[in-house]
């Protein structure tokens, strides 16, 4: 097979693996037990909570450890919108988030919170601009992802980290897609609250972490005992912990020469379509990238039947975000910049990884090219239906 949609899930890393088995067959005590045997467990948590707060440049006690990327976003939207309710009751986002952040933005404003959803240009990069117009007296708090999971375009969340700071407003944002990708480490975005997850960077699937930058008070989403200094109720995943910590340690440790190898694979994927396809576009390619992605429109052919193609011949690639699988709508992404609801249909997401070597983007852009060539010919016969 070959697999092409890293942004949707990475396969666990044998050497993380191995980091987290004893944890679940030797020291499986409750971290929370006074005991040697918990305390072992505690001891691992903590080391995990350490290695994470270096890879990411902030202290560990500004680290909490949460069950997905999802999740960390929910505790920092609804946990500063909860907190932060008696000083204003105004979000800024942009239109491209992630649903994990679209979703929770649009529940806190049935609670009464409004929020601007930020538009974003044809190469779908928010304008710093539109981010300070957009700030009011009672804005409480900015979240901007850093890297969008469809596009891989980033955002200028360093401006608007610094910009936020000026203004006395925290900013979040969503490094799911950045971690481990991008060779800095996060804190110094300036960001106020970041969130990463396990299953993006070759750790285990259901982890994820949430920087919390000292001094700022969240209200917890779940009511229960004090665990991760009450921010999250709820016996620490302590295999899933030592995973992601180990995960991205070793994420970062390879970041830079990873990035150039896959700068390099993506520009030849991108090539090899353009010169094998006609009538393609490639989205948010004017933009600084994460190396890694690539979102291709073609026209007069529909997305989802090029996925289903390409799967027959074991290829695996997606329309888009994979949470939106199964969704008929085009992705929210490509319409906020600017692509007509067809143009979105017609689009595909490439996500390349560690295992993605020449030969498997050749063999792409080769089934590609027959894939598009024979569809484009059924959609033209569809074509000839004389129009009323
Ligand atoms: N944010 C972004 C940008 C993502 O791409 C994803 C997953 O695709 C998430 C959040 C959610 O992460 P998780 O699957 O760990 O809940």
């Amino acid at each position: 097979m070959i697999y092409l949609d890293y942004n949707a899930t990475t396969p666990l890393d044998s050497r993380v693996f191995e980091a987290m088995a004893p944890f679940m067959t030797q020291h499986w005590g409750n971290p929370s037990s006074p005991y040697s045997f918990g305390n072992q467990a505690r001891i691992a948590v903590e080391k995990a909570r350490a290695r994470v707060a270096e890879c990411m440049g902030c202290k560990p006690s500004e680290i909490v450890f949460t069950s997905c990327g999802t999740e960390s976003d929910n505790l920092a939207l609804r946990g500063v919108a909860q907190a932060l309710a008696r000083c204003g009751n105004h979000i800024v986002t942009t239109a491209i988030e992630h649903h994990a952040v679209l979703n929770t933005c649009k529940a806190l404003e049935a609670q009464g919170f409004q929020v601007t959803y930020l538009p974003v240009g044809s190469d779908g990069v928010v304008r710093l601009e539109e981010v300070e117009k957009s700030l009011r007296a009672n804005t409480i708090l900015i979240s901007v992802m850093h890297a969008n999971n469809e596009t891989g375009v980033l955002q200028p969340v360093q401006q608007i980290a610094a910009l936020a700071k000026k203004r006395g407003i925290l900013f979040h944002t969503d490094a799911v897609q950045s971690a481990g990708k991008v060779p800095i480490s996060l804190c110094s975005t300036g960001a106020d609250l970041i969130s990463i997850s396990g299953h993006k960077i070759y750790g285990p699937k259901g982890t994820g972490a949430l920087f919390i930058r000292q001094g700022i008070s969240l209200q917890p989403l779940f009511t229960g005992g004090p665990h991760e200094r009450s921010l999250r109720a709820g016996t620490e995943n302590v295999a899933g912990i030592v995973g992601l910590s180990h995960a991205l340690a070793l994420a970062m440790e390879s970041a830079e020469s990873e990035a150039r190898r896959l700068q390099k694979l993506r520009d030849r994927l991108e090539a090899g379509i353009r010169a094998a396809v006609p009538r393609i576009r490639i989205n948010g390619e004017s933009a600084p990238r994460v190396p890694n992605t690539s979102s291709i429109s073609f026209e007069s052919v529909d997305g989802e039947s090029i996925v289903l193609s390409l799967d027959l011949r074991g290829i695996y690639i997606s329309t888009g975000s994979a949470c939106s699988t199964g969704d008929p709508e085009p992705s929210h992404v490509l319409l906020a910049m600017g692509l007509s609801p067809k143009e979105a249909q017609g689009s595909i997401r490439i996500s390349l990884g560690k295992h993605t070597r020449e030969e498997d983007i050749d063999a792409t852009v080769e089934a590609l090219a027959e894939t598009v060539k024979r569809l484009r010919g059924i959609s033209s016969i569809e074509n000839t239906v004389p129009a009323r």
